[in-house]
């Protein structure tokens, strides 16, 4: 039998969180770290930042140079996870290594999606994710040179603001009626349009980009289903993200291509050696009181510590997650937590002040602070996270709205009204 080993796949939030755990409970079995990047830890987070030209190559690194050394642990650098066979324990790569484990955390992320378009495997067509797209993105990137991106979710308007950063003009073609309209409301959303118009970056609504054109394979521009056409020199794609879970495609893990991993509490699969953290696995939502797909930095970093902690053999609970966005477009901040677009039986308090460009939505489930929206003034985000996250019932929610209160909207379809003034 191969001795003990700890294997990570994934070099990010969600494995170097792991890791540290590991060796926070054992400082002497092997831990090896594999990536298919071939950087050191970095924070894919501030790719966008990188792009823009705000952040060098080394301001995105997470830990010190010396960080793998120091714990013992061996990185696999530039080796793709190919297949894991699970009654053997072994990972294999495709530089043809097999790599036993005795327990192994599949922290592998997710990978943008690609819409079926002609033309989307053009030159000139990137996504955003890792630090070589920002590079590639740098390279082509120009003053005075058009930009189009399409989607209008966090990271495909980051990635706007930082080509608009660029000097280029940018257009945003967005399939919804509104930007961020899995995270935001119209309300909110219409803040970040007016700003976004304002700094000169022009955003198309409910849009369906039906060809990338291009010359000699070089994208020229995008077309739509209506026959407008926008002229481009590149094309940012930014559709959502998908599950690197292909090395189980077929297994009882993953049964569908681009499936999430299913955990417990303890981010254990149902294979008892396999435990799955981050972007790659659904887990259990505090709001949702469900499993859901919350594919965010810190929500990767706490679950990675606790899968790293049950591999060590420390039983630990995962307390859950919420989902959380924030950006800062041309100076107006943005943050939304929980449930935000909220259904039926749940009560809302809103405070909208178009003068000052604020907006601020609470969203409650029976007194208990579920979900927020704070735009302009995001000053109490940490004390409202904090809320959501205690599950504490309020006595009096309506208190959490800074003075002067005022009502513009009671969600009328809601029925329960908390306090009017
Ligand atoms: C531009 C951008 C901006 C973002 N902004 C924010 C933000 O402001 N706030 C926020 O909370 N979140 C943000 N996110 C999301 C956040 O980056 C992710 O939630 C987070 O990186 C997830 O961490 P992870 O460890 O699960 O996976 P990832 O960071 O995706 O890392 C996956 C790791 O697995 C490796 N890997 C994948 N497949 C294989 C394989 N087959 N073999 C070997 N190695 C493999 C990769 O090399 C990488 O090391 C942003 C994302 C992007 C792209």
């Amino acid at each position: 039998m191969p001795p003990m080993a700890y294997v990570i796949i994934g070099n990010s939030a969600a494995g170097i969180a792991a890791a540290e755990r590991i060796r926070r409970y054992d400082r002497e079995k092997p831990v090896i770290i594999i990536t298919d990047e071939q950087y050191s830890a970095y924070s894919r987070c501030l790719t966008s930042y990188y792009l823009a030209g705000q952040l060098t190559e080394r301001d995105m690194y997470l830990r010190p140079a010396d960080f793998y050394d120091r714990l013992g642990i061996d990185l696999k650098r530039r080796q793709k996870v190919v297949a894991v066979d699970q009654e053997k324990k072994v990972v294999v790569t495709d530089k043809g290594q097999s790599i036993s484990y005795t327990k192994l955390l599949v922290a592998a992320g997710a990978s943008p999606k690609v819409p079926v378009i002609p033309g989307i495997n053009s030159r000139g067509v990137y996504q955003l994710r890792t630090l070589d797209d920002a590079k590639k993105i740098a390279m082509d990137a120009g003053e005075g040179k058009n930009a189009v991106i399409l989607g209008g979710g966090l990271v495909s308007l980051k990635a706007a603001a930082a080509l608009w950063q660029r000097k280029m003009q940018v257009t945003v073609l967005v399939s919804s009626n509104q930007v961020m309209s899995q995270t935001l409301d119209q309300t909110a959303a219409g803040f970040v349009e007016s700003k976004l118009k304002e700094m000169g970056i022009t955003v198309k609504k409910q849009t369906r980009a039906m060809l990338v054109e291009n010359r000699n394979n070089r994208v020229t521009g995008v077309r739509l289903a209506g026959g407008e056409f926008f002229p481009a020199d590149i094309v940012v794609v930014g559709k959502g993200v998908r599950p690197n879970t292909g090395f189980f495609l077929g297994t009882d893990l993953v049964n569908e291509a681009g499936a999430p991993l299913r955990v417990n509490r303890y981010q254990q699969t149902a294979d008892q050696d396999i435990y799955a953290a981050g972007d790659v696995a659904l887990t259990y939502d505090l709001v949702q009181e469900d499993y859901t797909y919350n594919a965010i930095w810190p929500n990767a970093v706490e679950q990675g510590a606790v899968a790293g902690e049950n591999m060590a053999g420390i039983s630990c609970e995962y307390a859950g997650s919420i989902s959380m966005n924030s950006a800062v477009f041309g100076g107006l901040s943005v943050i939304a937590a929980g449930i935000t677009r909220p259904g039926s039986g749940l009560q809302v308090l809103e405070e909208e002040n178009p003068r000052a460009g604020t907006y601020k939505k609470l969203v409650f489930a029976e007194n208990r602070l579920v979900g927020y929206i704070l735009v302009g003034d995001t000053a109490r985000a940490g004390l409202y996270t904090g809320l959501i996250k205690s599950r504490k019932k309020l006595t009096n929610p309506d208190s959490l709205l800074e003075k002067p209160r005022r009502f513009l909207h009671i969600n009328s379809h809601l029925g329960t009204v908390l306090n009017v003034n």
